[in-house]
Parts: C-alpha cells; structure tokens; sequence
C-alpha cells in the first residue's frame, strides 16, 4: 500500500535527524583526532619542469580513521563547518614545517583554506609557527584559491602583505577551473599560479589546448611562474614545459608519501 503523507514526512524528519547525528559524530570524532595529531600531512614532489630536479614539496592533509580514510575534501570543509579550520590548519602547518626543516633548501607549500584566512590572528599564528622551528620564511609557500577573493577580501590582503614582507610566498591554487580574474591575480601579489589538473587533461582535445595556451600567456604577461598539478604522462609532462611551465606536480612525477619517503627518494644523503 501507499505510504500516508504523514508516514513519509515523519520517514523523511527520521533520515534528517540520522544526518545530523552522523555530522555531529562526523564533528567529534574529527576534533578529536585533529587533537590527538591523527590528522597529518603527506608531501608530493614539485620538480623543474626542465630539469626533473627537486624544488619542493605540498603538504597534503590526511585522515585514516578506523572506519577507512576519509579524503581531505570531506573533512576539510567539515572542519570549516564545525569551526576546526584553525585549529587543523595549524596542526599541519607545524607537522610540514618540522619534517620538513631538515630537508635543505627545498620549498614547502602548505594549502590554506579561505576561512584562515579571515581570522584576524592568521598571520601572527604563521609567524609564531615559524619563529618556534626557525623555519626560514622564504622557503614557505602557502596555496590558496580563488575562494578568498570572495568575501573579506580585505582581511586576506593585509594577512597576505604581512606575511610577503616577511618572505613568505603565496601561490593561487585550482587556477582555471573557477573566475579569478587578472585583476585579483595582480592586486593579491600572488607569487605563483597553480593550474588545475583539468587544464592539463583537457590538453588532449584542441580546444582545451587553447585555454590552456591563453591561460600561460596570461600569466607570463604578469611574469607570474607556473606549476602544472596533475601530471600524469610524459607527453603532458612534455607540452607544459614547451609552453613555460616552470614546475610540475602529480602522479608521473610522484605521489604524495610520507616524510621518510620523501628523504629516500629525493634527498638521498651520505647519512
Ligand atoms: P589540491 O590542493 O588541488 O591538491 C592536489 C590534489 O590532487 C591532491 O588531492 C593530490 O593528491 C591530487 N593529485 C596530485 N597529482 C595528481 C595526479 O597526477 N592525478 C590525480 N588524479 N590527482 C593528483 P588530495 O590530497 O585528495 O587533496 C584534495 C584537496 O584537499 C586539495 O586539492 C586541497 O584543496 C585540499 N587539502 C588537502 N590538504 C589540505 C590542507 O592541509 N589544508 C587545506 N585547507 N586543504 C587541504
Ligand atoms: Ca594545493
Ligand atoms: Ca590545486
Ligand atoms: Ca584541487
């Protein structure tokens, strides 16, 4: 028989109801791992683009739990939700910078969602990070999109300054898959645009080798360095380097491992 309209209304509030229990958990659950240091960064090699050498690495957060890992898509926008973006955000900041203080003179990158970027203490929390592993500010880049330019702008630019006077370089993440627009890209001070693994897949077919072409004129008109993410294959690797990308990032080069990984692939000393 047909379920009342009274029976699915209450079915319906029931589901709700499961959905927001299980968020909450979800929360929980997350908070506390954030706590407890269960929520690390992984690093995946930046390499020259000509050269194949070694120019840094991105910190990438990751999350196992003992249900299965959770991608950092999911809980990085719970933990914007719940409130635990600063928190997260600076656990992986100082987990990054320690690994990687012993790593020479290679560069670091860090992903930094909007949200930090609007705390008022955000750039006297980098500092401190900083100051406590006498990491030197030049080596440390910090990847955003484009969802800052969206609102308080203004807080993100003074953050932004602060931080630029004192080395820190900032790249603009995900570029060519929203509509950041030239004007942002100046009035910022990006340092460094990193064009999304979209561009890079759809340099197979002539059209998206267009946008791709345009979108490198564009920012060697504004003689802003490109990083390619998601290199996959040799002919991609190829036909960025041919058309100015400085550096390359994805699976063909290497993906994101662990810190010791890192050290035995890449930095292979007499120790
Ligand atoms: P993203 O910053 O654009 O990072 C690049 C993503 O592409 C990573 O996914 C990386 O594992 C993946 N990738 C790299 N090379 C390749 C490739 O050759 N092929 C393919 N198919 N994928 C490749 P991941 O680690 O799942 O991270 C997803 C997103 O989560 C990141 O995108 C970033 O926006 C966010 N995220 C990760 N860690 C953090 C963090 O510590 N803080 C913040 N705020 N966001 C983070
Ligand atoms: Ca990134
Ligand atoms: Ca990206
Ligand atoms: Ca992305």
């Amino acid at each position: 028989a047909k379920e009342s309209g009274r029976g699915r209304v209450v079915k319906y509030l029931a589901a709700l109801d499961i959905q927001r229990h299980q968020r909450a958990e979800l929360e929980d659950k997350l908070r506390q791992a954030i706590e407890n240091g269960e929520v690390r960064p992984v690093f995946q090699p930046l390499v020259d683009a000509k050269t194949g050498s070694l120019r840094g690495v991105e910190a990438l957060a990751r999350w196992v739990p003992e249900t299965g890992p959770i991608t950092p898509e999911v809980f990085i926008s719970v933990a914007e939700k719940a409130g635990l973006i600063d928190q997260l955000g600076r656990k992986i900041l100082e987990a990054s910078v320690e690994a990687a203080s012993s790593w020479n003179d290679i560069g670091l990158s860090v992903n930094i969602s909007p949200v930090q970027l609007r705390n008022p203490d955000f750039a006297a929390v980098v500092e401190a990070v900083l100051e406590k592993s006498e990491f030197d500010p030049n080596r440390l880049t910090l990847e955003i999109t484009e969802g800052v330019l969206m609102s308080n702008p203004e807080q993100a630019k003074r953050a932004m300054a602060r931080l630029k006077a004192n080395g820190v370089k900032f790249a603009l993440d995900d570029f060519g898959c929203g509509y950041a627009s030239i004007g942002a890209l100046r009035e910022f001070g990006f340092d460094r645009m990193k064009i999304d693994r979209s561009l890079v897949v759809s340099l197979s077919d002539e059209k998206g080798a267009g946008v791709l072409n345009a979108t490198l004129s564009l920012a060697k008109a504004l003689d802003i360095p490109v990083t390619a993410e998601g290199v996959e294959t040799q002919e991609q690797a190829d036909a960025l380097a041919e058309r100015g990308c400085d550096q390359l990032q994805g699976y063909l080069v290497g993906k994101p491992m662990e810190a010791k990984q890192v050290e035995k692939v890449f930095l292979r000393t007499a120790a």
